[in-house]
């Protein structure tokens, strides 16, 4: 999918240098696009589009590449002095994801070859502050990277930033697939469905349980073997009842045939609506995130859509995205973690070992002991995401944790389950977390970064709250009181 989109690189210039300075600029404006390409560093292709001129060029060039479905963005430069005034028409229209990059060709100021001709040709330093002017004076979300075009860490945070994106593309165009309403009495999980297409663009919808059990029952014994085929490569079968994986693999092949028909990439669905189910699909769940679908359970859409949203931007790293919810704290504090885990549902992708089958009964949903991936979530560094809606508006609420290898080998507990260490520190960050409103339920991501969800954030308009090491309790309520009065004035 990230191999679907380009980014396009618009060189912002003018003609009262001559033709030969634009000859020069246009070559070395390609020459770069290959060469960051060539690196390896940029998840997207990066096209040199053109040298712009003059207020008409630039105005085609965004109708186009708002037209272009392939263009997940544009990456402005200015080699020379591009008047912004050109820019405004053009700017005014542009509905695609927009990153300046502050650069220059050279690194070095030449001594000896540094003449009036070389900085009248090398003048980004003060082309790039008109450029951004603009763009300031017309509120543009936009990401703007600063330093020399061939560093690695320049690279990378481009690369970083495409990501996000895409994660605005994808969001653009996302179905999502509800089985069943949301759990009752539950408010986190509810939300304006119509705010959200509107400002995020997903496309909500349910679809009846009945529709998915006739779906179930047309699956043949064939399609369940090739499943379980599957699931034997990938997993092991720590249990002895097949049966049970295999209604697994019946949910989860009329699951997958539900969505693709629709060209849903996230569904949710709940415990307390599975008429016609014997199980609460738990493998099927799992095992249908790691190819990449977003789930929420109880209802959920949010976490299911956000959760397909950060395995789009983060397609291709290894590190695991999955669903999530905190569940239980460890209060010593010599070690303080919290205990995330689902009933069932939590993506394999983030497991530090070779998930197991196995069968346990499920206390709630009335259903029989449903087959479920059991591991443990590898240590690393890594971000919880939860979106509220805050009514009239959309929060994003993002902290940085430390994932650690689960302290306890909680024999007893048959689920998957990632510990963890909170930012800034365990009680300060549910203090944090509890002020701003933060769901029970979240995206766990080891790839996708807080600077990515604050850029997606952004791009979508929403509201951005980051958890991290420098936040305090009373930071975070000034922020969420200025918030407040500023999203009034909207
Ligand atoms: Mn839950």
């Amino acid at each position: 999918m990230l191999k679907d989109y380009e980014f396009w690189f618009l060189v912002g210039s003018q003609t009262l240098y001559g033709p030969e300075v634009l000859d020069t600029v246009a070559r070395r404006a390609a020459e770069m696009a290959d060469k960051m390409n060539a690196s390896g560093l940029l998840p997207c292709k990066l096209v040199y589009k053109t040298t712009v001129k003059s207020n008409q060029e630039i105005a085609e060039t965004v109708r186009e590449a708002n037209y272009d479905p392939k263009c997940a963005g544009i990456i402005t430069w200015c080699h020379t002095f591009s008047p912004s005034k050109m820019w405004i028409n053009g700017f005014v229209d542009l509905q695609k994801p927009y990153c300046h990059l502050a650069t220059q060709y050279n690194r070095e100021i030449p001594n000896e070859e540094i003449d009036m001709d070389f900085m009248n040709l090398n003048q980004a330093a003060h082309g790039d502050r008109e450029h951004g002017f603009i763009a300031a004076r017309l509120r543009m979300p936009r990401k703007v990277i600063a330093g020399y075009w061939e560093d690695e860490d320049v690279q990378m945070r481009l690369g970083s930033w495409m990501r996000a994106a895409v994660g605005v593309m994808f969001s653009r165009s996302l179905k999502v697939m509800r089985f069943g309403d949301n759990m009752r009495e539950v408010a986190v999980t509810e939300g304006d469905k119509v705010e959200v297409q509107i400002k995020l663009g997903w496309q909500v919808n349910t679809w009846p349980v009945g529709k998915l059990v006739e779906t179930m029952d047309k699956v043949t014994d064939e399609e369940i073997d090739a499943l379980m085929g599957c699931y034997c490569q990938q997993y092991d079968m720590a249990t002895d009842d097949l049966e049970t994986v295999r209604y697994q693999a019946r949910e989860e092949i009329a699951m997958k045939k539900m969505l693709d028909a629709e060209g849903c990439k996230a569904f949710s669905n709940t415990f307390q609506d599975l008429y016609g189910m014997r199980q609460l699909p738990g493998l099927a769940s799992q095992h249908l995130m790691a190819q990449g679908y977003g789930y929420g359970g109880e209802g959920d859409w949010k976490v299911a859509a956000m959760t397909a949203i950060l395995k789009a931007m983060s397609e291709g790293q290894t590190g695991g995205t999955a669903f999530m919810e905190d569940y239980t704290y460890n209060l010593n504090p010599d070690a303080t973690y919290s205990l995330g885990a689902h009933m069932l549902e939590v993506c394999p992708s983030v497991a530090a070992e070779r998930p197991r089958i196995e069968v346990h009964p499920l206390g709630i949903g009335d259903r029989e002991a449903p087959a479920r991936l059991v591991f443990e979530g590898h240590a690393g560094k890594a971000i919880v995401v939860s979106l509220v809606d805050m009514g009239g508006r959309l929060r994003l609420i993002v902290q940085d944790i430390e994932a650690v290898k689960p302290i306890l080998p909680m024999p007893n507990l048959p689920v998957a389950r990632v510990m963890w260490r909170a930012l800034p520190n365990l009680t300060t960050g549910v203090e944090c977390w509890i002020t701003a409103g933060g769901a029970h339920h979240t995206v766990l991501s080891y790839d996708v970064t807080a600077e990515q969800m604050k850029d997606w954030a952004r791009m979508m308009g929403i509201e951005y709250v980051h958890i991290g090491e420098d936040t305090t309790v009373e930071k975070l309520e000034e922020q969420l009181f200025l918030n407040d009065l500023a999203w009034k004035l909207r």
